[in-house]
């Protein structure tokens, strides 16, 4: 039997889908990269705004389409839109209370994705035979199903799951719960594996992936241990590039701060989410720091590492936002001068705090205004920022060859770059690139050597 997954929404999301893949394997299942000629589909679903829930009920429209061809596809859910795991009521075993059965009858099973060692059970109910529940029961945790890596050069590797800060504006503490961090053992163990496999750059993904915190661990820092998680990590022979996404900047402490200056596999990179720049507006989002503390945060960070690039999520129009208060969001975008920002229009989430308790009263067009607004000012910047980089020569890592001939890939600080001199053989490599032109969201280069 054929299956495919479709994967929406942030890097956790495509981490997990590596995860997916392999149990969907060992299932019995193979991969076809086209679902619509598949038998079973996998949506690994996004809800963090109204758009990314439409694009799933659209193609779970489509999905009723092709089940009118074909009686035997079956179609699961999984992601921020799944609570609570099982299958159909119509199934008859296993059945999940999931309110998503109430919108649909065209779901078969959904699975938080913390339960995907459930799957095999789920996939045994719909099929009347074991399908790879053999597996499945070795399996303790959702960590410990291996990832069917997509790239082995360029890996993303989970240290935690859910989250603690309850943003208003946020689903994920209810869909993915409370923040569980692996066992720091573990991670390292994998992240070895890894690297020894061929991985040139990891990426430690979480939620607010700097609390970490590894609960039998014996640590010389106090507040919290993801540093020494990091200087584990930076001990592994072979490994080039070390990144981690998104730490909240409450949790930004002096030891991580000191792994940015002292470990040579960090990167000079970190994507910090700001959201407002106005502190009401960060009170009602429960973002639990100020604008002056984010600043002291970018002020340490830039005294540590001085070519460090800062990018940012923002969320512009939330509840109430005046039109002096995204100004301050304006200012804070000149007094940091991020090097991206992946802006958003506030969107209400059904089930959050804000959906409930604040209107959503900043129309769609002042919304797109102030979107277009924030991105004029970061164009502005980028373009005197990027043009600091021609001239000069950056390690670039080859991620592939454009239809063109030409490389692309990203320098250590996680700018994107396009560049001539180079074949297939080098893609996974590191090479150095000569920047020779700059654009608001890219570089072009040469690269010195293609051996
Ligand atoms: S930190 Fe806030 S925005 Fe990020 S996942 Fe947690 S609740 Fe959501």
């Amino acid at each position: 039997m054929k299956y495919s997954v479709l994967t929406f929404g942030c890097q956790m999301n495509i981490s997990d889908s590596e995860r997916i893949h392999t149990q969907m394997k060992q299932a019995g299942f193979a991969f076809h990269p086209t679902w619509e000629e598949a038998d079973l589909v996998i949506m690994n679903t996004c809800s963090v705004k109204q758009k990314a829930e439409d694009k799933v009920w659209g193609q779970l429209t489509k999905a009723r389409a092709i089940r009118k061809k074909n009686p035997k596809f079956r179609v699961g859910l999984t992601g921020c839109m799944v609570r609570d795991s099982g299958v159909a009521e119509r199934w008859g075993e296993l059945v999940s209370k999931d309110r998503l059965f109430a919108s649909t009858d065209n779901l078969d099973f959904v699975f938080r994705i913390e339960d995907l060692p459930k799957v095999p059970s789920y996939l045994s109910v719909l099929y009347g035979e074991n399908l790879g529940q053999d597996y499945a029961d070795e399996v303790e945790s959702y960590f410990h199903v291996q990832p069917d890596y997509e790239k082995s050069f360029q890996v993303f590797v989970p240290v935690q799951t859910g989250c603690n800060k309850y943003c208003t504006y946020c689903i994920v503490p209810f869909t993915r719960k409370r923040e569980i961090s692996r066992p720091m053992q573990e991670i390292i163990e994998e992240v070895r594996e890894l690297v020894e496999k061929g991985a040139k750059e990891v990426t430690l993904l979480g939620q607010t992936v700097n609390s970490y915190r590894h609960r039998s661990s014996t640590t010389e820092y106090s507040k919290n241990n993801f540093a020494e998680l990091l200087y584990q990590i930076n001990k592994i022979p072979g490994l080039d590039r070390l990144r981690y996404t998104s730490p909240h900047p409450m949790d930004f402490d002096d030891e991580l701060l000191r792994a940015h200056k002292e470990l040579p596999s960090m990167c000079n990179h970190v994507h910090m989410p700001l959201q407002s720049g106005d502190n009401e507006i960060l009170r009602r989002m429960n973002r639990k720091y100020t604008r002056e503390q984010f600043l002291d945060v970018v002020q340490r960070l830039k005294a540590a590492v001085p070519d460090v690039t800062i990018t940012t999520d923002v969320i512009v129009g939330f509840c109430g936002e005046t039109e002096e208060q995204f100004q301050q969001t304006v200012s804070m975008f000149r007094e940091v001068g991020f090097d991206m920002s992946f802006t958003s229009r506030y969107s209400a989430r059904k089930g959050t705090y804000s959906a409930k308790h604040f209107e959503d009263d900043v129309t769609p067009e002042e919304k797109a205004r102030r979107w277009h607004y924030l991105n004029e000012v970061m164009i502005e910047q980028l373009k005197e920022k990027n043009a600091r980089y021609v001239g000069h020569y950056f390690p670039v890592l080859v991620e592939r060859i454009l239809e063109d001939g030409r490389g692309e890939g990203q320098t250590r600080c996680a700018k994107r770059v396009q560049f001539q001199g180079v074949d297939r053989s080098v893609v996974g490599s590191v090479v150095p690139v000569k920047m020779t032109q700059s654009l608001p969201f890219l570089l072009l280069g040469e690269a010195l050597t293609s051996s």
